[in-house]
C-alpha cells in the first residue's frame, strides 16, 4: 500500500503513521519528495486491507494499493528516477556512463593496462571478474582474492571505481571490501539467498538479467535486494537465450524502455555478453543509447585472442576508443552526455 501524506503534513504525523504501519506488521519505506512524503507499507500481501484504516489518521491524504508485484522497484511508489552515486560518477541521471574492462582479471599487467586504456577512452568505471561463474568446472575460475587486490591497485592507479561479481553469499563481505559496485551475474539472478545478502550492504548492486528470465522476474529479483534495505540497484540487460545460433544470446533491447517505464532504477546494457560477437558490440551499443539506456558495460582486453575468458566478444583498446568516440554523437542526440 502507498500512504500518501498531505502536502503540509507535520513530521510528527509522519512518525505516527510509521509507528502504526509497524504495529500492523508492515515495513515502512518512506520517499521524501519535494512536495510531499509518501510511505510504502510493504509486507505480507494477505491482510493488507488493514492498512486502509490509516486513511483516517491526521496528515494522511489517501491510501492506495500498489498493483504491480514489484512494490519498491516499481514506479507506482517512486516516480522520480533513482540516481546511484559512486565517488563522482552518477548512474541514472543525464550522464551516460560506460563501464569497461576485461571479462576476468588475469594478472597485474593485464588489468593495469586495460584500466589505463579504458580510462583514456572515457570509461567511468572499471569492470573485471575475480570470481568467475563458468559453465565448465575446468575453465579458469578467476584469481579470486588475488584478483580483488589487483582491481584495488588498478583503482588506485586510475581513480576508476571498480565493478566485480560476487558468486556466493559467504563472499559478500570480502568482495564488498574491495568493490565499489557488486555484480550479481545472470546465473545468479534468482539466487534469492545471495540477493537478500547484498540487500544488507551499503554498496550499489549491478543486477544482470538471467538468461531465461522475464522482465518481471528481473524486477522481482531487484525487489528482493531493495526490500532488505539496499535501494542502490542498477539493472542490466545482457541478452536472453533464444533459438538464434549466430549470436551467443539475443540482446533484448525492448527490455530497456520497458524497464524504464515500469521502474525508477537505472538500466544499463551489456552488448558483449548480449551478442558474444565482437563485430556486433559497437552497433548494439549505439542501439542501446537510442533505446534509452543509462549506460553500457563493455568487455575490453589488451589481447582478446589470448583472453582467459570471453575473448571472442572483447574489444581491443583501439576499437573501444573508436566506439567511445562514435557514441558521443548518439548520446548527444538523446539529450545526454558521456
Ligand atoms: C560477466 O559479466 O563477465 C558475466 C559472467 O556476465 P553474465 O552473468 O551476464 O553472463
Ligand atoms: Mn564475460
Amino acid at each position: 500500500m502507498i500512504i500518501v501524506m498531505q502536502k503540509r503534513a507535520a513530521e510528527e504525523q509522519v512518525n505516527r503513521v510509521f509507528e502504526r504501519i509497524k504495529a500492523l506488521g508492515y515495513k515502512p519505506h518512506p520517499i521524501y519528495g519535494v512536495e510531499r512524503t509518501v510511505i510504502g507499507a510493504i509486507g505480507d500481501e494477505r491482510g493488507k486491507v488493514r492498512l486502509q484504516s490509516l486513511e483516517s489518521m491526521p496528515g494522511v491524504e489517501k491510501v492506495v494499493p500498489i498493483l504491480q508485484p514489484f512494490k519498491l522497484a516499481g514506479r507506482e511508489l517512486k516516480k522520480d528516477p533513482t540516481i546511484i552515486e559512486v565517488e563522482d560518477v552518477r548512474i541514472g541521471g543525464d550522464r551516460f556512463v560506460v563501464i569497461a574492462g576485461p571479462c576476468s582479471v588475469e594478472n597485474r599487467e593485464q588489468i593495469l593496462q586495460t584500466a589505463a586504456a579504458v580510462k583514456k577512452a572515457g570509461a567511468k568505471l572499471l569492470r573485471g571478474g575475480a570470481f568467475k561463474p563458468r559453465t565448465s568446472p575446468y575453465s579458469f575460475q578467476g584469481l579470486q582474492e588475488e584478483g580483488l587486490h589487483l582491481l584495488a591497485q588498478a583503482r588506485e592507479e586510475t581513480g576508476l571505481p571498480v565493478v566485480t561479481e560476487v558468486l556466493a553469499p559467504e563472499d559478500v563481505p570480502l568482495v564488498a571490501q574491495y568493490a565499489d559496485i557488486l555484480q550479481i551475474g545472470a546465473r545468479n539472478m534468482m539466487n534469492f539467498v545471495l540477493l537478500k545478502r547484498v540487500g544488507h550492504i551499503d554498496k550499489p548492486v549491478l543486477l544482470k538479467r538471467g538468461m531465461m528470465a522475464t522482465v518481471k522476474e528481473l524486477l522481482m529479483s531487484a525487489e528482493y535486494i531493495i526490500s532488505e534495505g539496499n535501494q542502490q540497484v542498477i539493472l542490466c540487460e545482457r541478452g536472453i537465450r533464444t533459438f538464434e545460433e549466430y549470436t551467443r544470446n539475443t540482446l533484448d533491447l525492448s527490455a530497456v524502455p520497458m524497464l524504464k517505464q515500469l521502474s525508477h532504477l537505472p538500466v544499463i546494457v551489456d552488448p558483449s555478453h548480449g551478442c558474444g560477437v565482437r563485430s556486433l558490440v559497437a552497433p548494439m551499443a549505439k542501439a542501446a543509447v537510442a533505446a534509452g539506456a543509462d549506460g553500457l558495460m563493455i568487455e575490453v582486453h589488451p589481447h582478446p585472442q589470448d583472453a582467459y575468458s570471453d575473448g571472442p566478444q572483447s574489444l581491443p583498446p583501439d576499437e573501444f576508443e573508436r566506439l567511445m568516440h562514435q557514441l558521443k554523437g548518439y548520446v548527444t542526440l538523446e539529450g545526454r552526455h558521456l
